[in-house]
């Protein structure tokens, strides 16, 4: 395995474990029979919300079909994949759903019980959302505007009108996420509609045409003014809010002039490691959730030198803010 592979299985919404069956989900009565197997698991989830029990340490809520059944028929279930032999389907409710499950366990935002959950149910919370919004988004034909039926346990979409017939597949938009160093110094930025104090890393998204190299290069001259050059990849992360595949990458600036350029930026300061650990130390700036890629990022290059590691500092201030996650 690279060093690429193993730095993107670190990273929180990565599937490890899971089966995705590609072949076998064409089959509509091997399907059926992983419908109807008192061993599979039923996830309900909606609107960015999904249903954990809550807790100290929250898990989603996982109903057998027996116990599915007594909410709501299975026609739409979105088969995810196997994990030990174990199928999992994703049910998309509408928000006037929620009601009846109520006695299952307690909705919450993905992104704010991530950090309490365990990597194997986050990942797979995190696909089961992706694909939902994909399907929220997608009920009408986008050539004719026909409605579209589920096919291959909803990994495709089929317009019904048969003089169009137009198969429909996921989407995942490439965004490209950049920590750029200035000798031993880091750029963090914030934009003006964040939380207050908090600082990340530049990101925005590949283009048509464009490619991811030349969209690192791009977005951050637009953003910051800042030249880069030695272009690494660091690793990737699936991050559906609503449907993007984080593309992790580090470079380093020609020089350490900042000039903000389009109006999505605040600020943008260049923060030696003693300087970022005194600001997050005194709340004067926050990271971004420990969840995302771009606190990997700025992990993997605080922890690179000296002895103190971010997650210490971080962690310490990361439980005040735990309460908010919940939300
Ligand atoms: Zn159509």
């Amino acid at each position: 395995m690279t060093e690429n592979s193993e730095k993107s299985l670190n990273n929180t919404f990565v599937a490890k474990g899971l089966e995705r069956e590609h072949n076998r989900r064409k089959d509509p009565d091997w399907l059926a029979r992983k419908l109807n197997d008192p061993e599979t698991f039923f996830m309900p989830i909606g609107q960015s919300k999904v249903l954990v029990v809550d807790g100290e340490a929250p898990a989603p809520v996982l109903l057998n079909p027996k116990e599915f059944a007594r909410y709501k028929q299975t026609d739409s279930a979105i088969f995810l994949g196997e994990r030990k032999g174990r199928a999992y389907f994703a049910v998309a409710l509408d928000k006037n759903e929620f009601g009846a499950f109520e006695g299952a366990g307690q909705f919450r935002d993905l992104r704010a019980v991530a950090p309490l959950l365990s990597r194997d149910d986050g990942a797979i919370l995190a696909y089961a959302q992706a694909l939902t919004y994909w399907h929220s988004r997608n009920r009408f034909c986008g050539a004719c505007g026909a409605k579209n039926e589920i096919r291959e346990g909803g990994h495709s979409l089929a317009c019904a009108n048969p003089r169009c017939g137009a198969a429909h597949f996921p989407r995942t938009d490439p965004a490209i996420i950049v920590l750029i160093r200035c000798g031993e110094k880091c750029l963090l930025a914030r934009q003006q509609t964040w939380a207050q104090g908090i600082y990340s890393v530049l990101a925005g998204f590949v283009e048509p045409g464009e490619s991811i190299e030349a969209a690192v290069a791009r977005e951050i001259f637009e953003e910051a003014g800042v030249r880069v050059g030695n272009i690494r990849y660091h690793s990737s992360q699936p991050w559906p809010f609503p449907c993007s595949l984080m593309l992790g990458f580090t470079a380093d600036a020609e020089d350490d002039r900042i000039t903000l350029g389009d109006s999505e930026l605040e600020d943008a300061r260049w923060f030696g490691r003693r300087e970022l650990q005194e600001a997050v130390e005194k709340r004067a700036v926050k990271l971004p959730t420990p969840v995302s890629i771009s606190y990997r990022l700025i992990e993997d290059w605080f922890d690179a030198e000296g002895a103190t590691r971010l997650r210490d500092i971080w962690g310490r201030h990361a439980r005040f803010d735990k309460k908010d996650w919940r939300s």
